[in-house]
């Protein structure tokens, strides 16, 4: 079999990364990575890189919008000086209840998932506008979606289902759970001995957390949208419901339309909240532990509130599994904050977590735990580009 590129493509609120895979039978070798990142920012940027980090593209054009940025990612790998993609893997949160499956886009796909924007409304909108240029740009190229709702689908009704009046369950409203393809590369990283009783906490500047049995997931913190679950660098988590409606009143006494409103109400649960309202200083866990050094009750507070509501999730998600084979950290803040999971395991050790402080002073893949802890605490870095990659060429096989 010729070696395959595919193309994968991942955007953000200001930027579009991207990488291409060399792909055969077995071989996925990452080619090129890139991005256009300062999107609609005087502080454009867009770079594309070998595996050996030599830079191919170093350029700080002008980024007005998205359009313009998309398009220079398109005219350079349409280019000569790269391998043509012969398939590209779009990464997609939440298709809605209709669209739960990886699959080819279209555009009559595109308009079914546009329907449910407001699951994720920080993340669909931008997807669904980077697939349709993509199919102009790359035109007989086939694209398709890869879901991170798709790693949940196995969830039981009692885990998905939410205690609401039944025409809005009809509407789509449910858990779906997101970073599936996050929790999918964690699998794939731990065959062949996946363990029975795994729970992953994915921790980034969004920060799920997910208990998994046997490879297939039973329960994830994240539900409906991205904003609910453990508290993150801007978002509530899940919130007593009273608080919601308290603020809904506050802002409608000097707000106009009821979508006014709400809109407002989604920028404080989704932007202004989390790590970030707590702290009043910052989302990203490196200012908040430089804050805590230097005293700042406010960014203590706020990063005790991630690591405790982490470790009762923790609990109770042992207590779901019947038990615990192994817990795995990762994410930005799973990967690299020695701190954050110090503070998370310290008071596990009755469910058989221990760390060992030594083990645990490492940024990457490692195996934390203490040698006698029942449970294996591990570290291990997300590849979801390589998951992308895979379903793509699983998908064009089929
Ligand atoms: P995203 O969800 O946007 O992909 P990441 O997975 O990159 O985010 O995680 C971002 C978070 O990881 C930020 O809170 C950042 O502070 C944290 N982080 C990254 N590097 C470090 C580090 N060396 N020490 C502590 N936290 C870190």
């Amino acid at each position: 079999m010729a070696l395959l590129p595919v193309l994968v493509l991942n955007s953000g609120s200001s930027s579009i990364k991207f990488s291409v895979y060399e792909t055969g039978n077995s071989e996925r070798h990452r080619l090129y990575e890139g991005a256009v990142d300062g999107i609609a920012t005087d502080q454009g940027k867009f770079w594309i890189k070998d595996v050996d980090g030599k830079k191919l593209v170093d350029a700080t054009p002008a980024l007005p919008n998205r359009s313009v940025a998309f398009k220079l990612v398109a005219d350079a790998l349409n280019s000569e000086d790269f391998p043509s993609p012969k398939a590209i893997g779009h990464r997609m949160v939440c298709g809605g209840p209709t669209v739960q499956d990886n699959q080819l886009i279209t555009p009559a796909l595109i308009d079914e998932m546009e329907k449910y924007t407001a699951f994720a409304p920080l993340h669909t909108p931008i997807a669904i506008y980077i697939m349709r240029e993509a199919l102009k740009l790359f035109p007989g190229t086939p694209n398709f979606a890869i879901l991170d709702t798709y790693f949940h689908r196995t969830m039981p009704e009692v885990v998905t289902h939410m205690p609401i009046p039944e025409e809005y369950s009809a509407m789509g409203v449910r858990r779906y759970g997101y970073h599936g393809i996050s929790y999918e590369s964690i699998i794939y990283q731990l065959q062949p001995n996946i363990p029975e009783k795994l729970i992953v906490a994915h921790l980034g500047n969004g920060a799920s957390i997910s208990a998994i049995r046997n490879g297939e997931c039973l329960d994830t913190s994240m539900g409906l949208t991205p904003t609910g679950g453990i508290i993150s660098g801007t978002r509530t988590g899940d919130i007593d419901p009273g608080i919601l409606l308290f603020i809904l009143r506050k802002i409608a006494e000097n707000t106009e339309s009821a979508t006014a409103a709400a809109d407002q109400l989604e920028t404080v649960v989704s932007k202004r909240a989390g790590l970030l309202g707590v702290s009043e200083l910052s989302n990203d866990m490196r200012d908040l532990r430089e804050a805590i050094k230097q005293g700042n009750a406010k960014a203590r507070l706020a990063v005790d509130k991630f690591t405790w509501t982490i470790a009762k999730w923790i609990g109770s998600y042992v207590a779901e599994l019947g038990g615990l084979d192994m817990m795995v950290f990762t994410g930005g803040i799973g990967e690299n904050d020695i701190d954050s999971r110090a503070e998370i395991c310290a008071g596990l050790s009755a469910l058989g977590i221990v760390l060992d402080a030594e083990r645990n002073n490492v940024r990457g893949a490692a195996t934390i735990s203490a040698k006698n802890s029942p449970i294996t605490v591990r570290v291990i870095p997300p590849a979801e580009d390589l998951i992308i990659v895979n379903h793509v060429l699983r998908l064009l096989g089929a």
